[in-house]
């Protein structure tokens, strides 16, 4: 099987002929050839998009019509559910259970960006009797759209969405270790009749068509998640045409328990925060932070529910943890693991490859203990079902503990003291921060990192502000003073 790339609504090898491989994570078998974009496909995609964006009605459409689509964007995919979750689980190594989740998701994405853009309005400021302002809500242009490979098809609707919903033509570039499911868009795309230009996939390596689409001239806006590393260097790549970016990068997310908190809950929490998705989730709570005076006992009974946690076959439907995207990445998780051994930490549970998998990139849930903040393993985002164990004395020690790493994209507090609750709220630097819960979200609401987790937000409005821009119009309603410079 081929994956093509899809531009002006047609399906297309690239232009060099030239093609890439993906492997299965669960065997590491090659599986699928994918055609490998470099600048002159992305030329060519960037071409379409920018006549969709001069030329064509869709960044003309009235919002009521774009949503029309949006929603049909989002009956056409939950009508893959199933196939979408069956592709994802092959494709990503995601077990089939929390791969089936992802399609509702995306789906709803749309939905949410359809009724956002129906109720958008501009904002008009009155100076008086003199003066009336009024804001122009315009999109920004082609948007370019680049994606990691954790949870492709989620991750690419909630930027596809907002961007289409604000009429903006785009150029999507999926991570290329999981670009099976974005094969699902074009059809999709077409069935809910989506105008041709206005929706293209470039697929390809990172730093050849990712950099081409970053550097291209006619894409004012380009939506990153990623590692903060590659960030930087888009940053860089972006800096010569002054790009609108928006970026969601790594963490390193500390879950706090103080004594007080309602423990198994906590557990329960902290498990599967870090286990679920594989563990290759941005927010994973990654960093157990427990307070002295339950910190043996936690660390048992997490060291414990760990042991438990059901490694297999990602197909298989009683599998909690499937199998890590990547040898590479398997080979970088790994290696933190021996890390944290050389380093001193106590492996409370996990650290090898289940006796009972062989072959592919499973690794058994794994718990680090007595984890001190000049580790690396404290320090860096190992994305996978890694978790460290530090214990605090005081709440001061805890917000230490909990800022001393270059990430902040999330933090979970678990504590029935309310007022405990609101101060560290104030003193974590993080993004985004849950009191007594898991990661739960409301689409309206902001999402981001600060620190090296990224910069600007998404969601609800935020991500309208991404791909859009917003001149002023002041109109004068009385004879404003005019200063009569040179006359006399
Ligand atoms: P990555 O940075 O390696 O790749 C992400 C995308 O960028 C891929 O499509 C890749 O091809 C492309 N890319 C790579 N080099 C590029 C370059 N020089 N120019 C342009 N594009 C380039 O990230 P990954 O390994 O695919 O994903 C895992 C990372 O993503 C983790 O750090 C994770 O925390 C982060 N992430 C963040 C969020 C968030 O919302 N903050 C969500 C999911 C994942």
């Amino acid at each position: 099987m081929t994956l093509e790339h899809y531009i002006d609504g047609a399906r297309v090898p690239s232009i060099s002929g030239a093609t890439f491989t993906s492997l299965e994570p669960a065997t590491n078998e090659a599986y699928l050839t994918v055609a490998a974009g470099r600048a002159e496909d992305v030329d060519a995609a960037v071409t379409a998009a920018r006549k969709a964006f001069s030329d064509g009605p869709w960044p003309r459409l009235p919002g009521e019509e774009r949503a029309a689509i949006l929603r049909r964007i989002a009956d056409a995919s939950e009508a893959r559910d199933e196939r979408l979750a069956a592709l994802e689980c092959r494709d990503t190594g995601l077990p089939i259970t929390q791969a089936r989740g992802q399609a509702r998701r995306a789906a709803q994405n749309f939905r949410f960006f359809a009724d956002v853009v129906t109720t958008l309005s501009e904002d008009v400021y009155r100076v008086g009797s003199a003066q009336l302002n009024y804001v122009l809500r315009k999109p920004a242009g082609v948007a370019g759209l680049i994606t990691p490979w954790n949870t492709p098809f989620m991750l690419e609707t909630w930027k596809l969405a907002p961007a289409l919903a604000a009429g903006c033509p785009v150029v999507l570039k999926p991570a290329e270790w999981s670009p099976l499911s974005a094969g699902l868009l074009p059809d999709i795309m077409e069935e809910a009749g989506l105008p041709p230009g206005v929706f293209n996939l470039v697929h390809g390596i990172g730093e050849e068509a990712g950099a081409a689409l970053v550097a291209h001239p006619d894409v004012p806006v380009i939506s990153f998640t990623g590692e903060s590393a590659t960030g930087q260097a888009i940053m860089r790549n972006a800096a010569g045409a002054l790009k609108t970016l928006s970026m969601e990068l790594g963490g390193k997310s500390p879950l706090i328990v103080f004594d007080d908190a309602d423990l198994e809950r906590a557990l329960d929490a902290a498990v599967f925060g870090v286990f679920s998705l594989n563990g290759e989730r941005c927010t994973a709570s990654s960093r157990v932070l427990a307070h002295a005076s339950i910190y043996a006992e936690f660390t048992e009974r997490l060291a414990a529910r760990a042991a438990q946690v059901r490694v297999g076959a990602p197909s298989d439907p009683a599998t909690e943890l499937g199998a890590l995207i990547h040898p590479e990445h398997y080979a970088r998780v790994t290696d933190h693991v021996r890390l944290g051994v050389e380093e001193g930490a106590r492996l409370a549970a996990g650290g090898a490859r289940p006796p009972h998998l062989p072959h592919g990139n499973f690794l058994a849930a794994t718990v680090f203990a007595d984890v001190t903040p000049d580790m690396r393993i404290f320090q860096e985002e190992i994305f996978g079902p890694v978790v460290c164990v530090t214990p605090f004395g005081s709440e001061t020690e805890a917000i230490e503990l909990a800022n001393a790493t270059r990430y902040g994209l999330a933090a979970y507090l678990w504590t029935n003291d309310l007022r405990r609750a609101h101060r560290m709220a104030q003193a974590i630097e993080t993004g985004m921060l849950w009191v007594n819960s898991q990661n739960v979200r409301d689409l309206r609401t902001p999402f981001g990192g600060v620190k090296a987790s990224g910069l600007g937000r998404e969601g609800g409005r935020h991500s309208i502000d991404v791909y859009t821009v917003s001149p002023i119009v002041h109109l004068a309603t009385e004879d404003l003073p005019v200063p009569r410079f040179g006359a006399g």
